[in-house]
Parts: C-alpha cells; structure tokens; sequence
C-alpha cells in the first residue's frame, strides 16, 4: 500500500492514547482521514498548541496555561483550606462534584519507594513551605484510598500536625482501591462533607 509508512505512523502514535489499542487507533486515523479531515486538522491544531503552552501552576502545580491557575487566582476562593491530590484530573473532578471552594496542591504521584517515588518527586518541600506560611487552617487530605495514596495521606497528615493545622481525610464512600477519578460524583461529594479528623 502507498503511503502505508505515514499511515502507520499515525496509528501506532494514536494508541500513545491511554485506553486506545491498535484496532481502536486504525478506526480513528481512518475516520479522521475518510470523514473528518477538517475535525483532524483541528485537532492536530489543538493538540500542539496544548502541548506547547500548558504548564504547571506555580503554586498547586495543577495544569495551567498561565503562570498560576483560575483556581489560585481566584480571590474568592477560601485560602484557608487546601486539598491534596494526587493528580491534575483529580482537582477537575473534585471542583466539578463537590461543595468544595479551598485551594489545591497537587502531588503528581503518590509515595511509592519501590518505583523510587519519595517526598522530593512529591513537591513535599514546597507543600510544607505553603503550610508553614500561616494561612492555611485546614488541610484535607484527598489523595486515592489504595495501600499508597494511604501511605501518602499518613505522611503529608504527620506533617500538617506538626506545623499545629488541622488534618482531614476523606473516607466516607470511598472504596478501598478506589482512584477519585472513576468515582461518581455523589459519592465524592459525600465523601467530602464526610471527611474525618486525620
Ligand atoms: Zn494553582
């Protein structure tokens, strides 16, 4: 087949796409190619322009285009509560589903030694600088109820203690092993306004 090299390469860099096999690939490069070139164009487009000029909040390290999110920037926001996460997605579903109006700090990660993530992979150094800062009166702890995002919570707990704020942990709901990002929104919301002293 002509061409079969650029073809190739777009359906193997398709299934880069997390859930995406070869077979779901070859059906998108096809559609996009057969009907919907314009849409593919687009999405190319939009593709690398993200790529390019998303970063990471300076201060919560969510996904941002600006130096620092609508999140943090908002002056409406409570500065006293922070919730931990351990993924930019997580502070989507967690402003999408709940009550919630604090700010965020997101890990990118959880404690996991055995694949070397520690404290420095975490951004802990720049989470205790913000809870040392004075204004944070509560922080809750929002990371995912595997063995891990336990360790974790226990961890960054421990360390909130010490700087005398107080520690929340979300439970209520939440299955054990559960990943925030997959649970409904009823559930999280709950888990929210069921969150118990650490
Ligand atoms: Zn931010």
């Amino acid at each position: 087949m002509q061409n079969a090299g650029l073809l190739k390469e777009l359906i193997q860099n398709l299934c880069s796409l997390p859930g995406v096999g070869p077979k779901s690939a070859q059906r998108m490069a096809f559609h996009l190619l057969q009907r919907n070139r314009e849409g593919g164009r687009q999405l190319s487009q939009v593709l690398a322009h993200a790529m390019d000029n998303i970063a990471y909040c300076r201060d919560c390290r969510t996904l941002t285009e600006t130096e620092i999110c609508e999140v943090c920037a908002n002056p409406l926001r409570d500065t006293e509560m922070l919730c931990i996460v351990e993924s930019a997605a997580d502070v989507w579903v967690i402003d999408q589903a709940t009550q919630f109006n604090g700010k965020y700090f997101v890990l990118h990660g959880r404690l996991s030694p055995l694949d070397g993530i520690g404290p420095d992979q975490l951004g802990i150094d720049q989470l205790e600088q913000r809870l040392h800062s004075g204004a944070i009166k509560e922080i809750i702890l929002a990371t995912n109820s595997t063995i891990e995002g336990q360790a974790t919570a226990h961890f960054i707990g421990e360390i909130a203690l010490k700087a005398n704020i107080r520690a929340t942990r979300i439970a209520h709901g939440i299955p054990m092993g559960g990943e925030l990002e997959f649970i409904d929104s009823g559930t999280l919301d709950h888990a929210f306004k069921g969150r118990r002293e650490f």
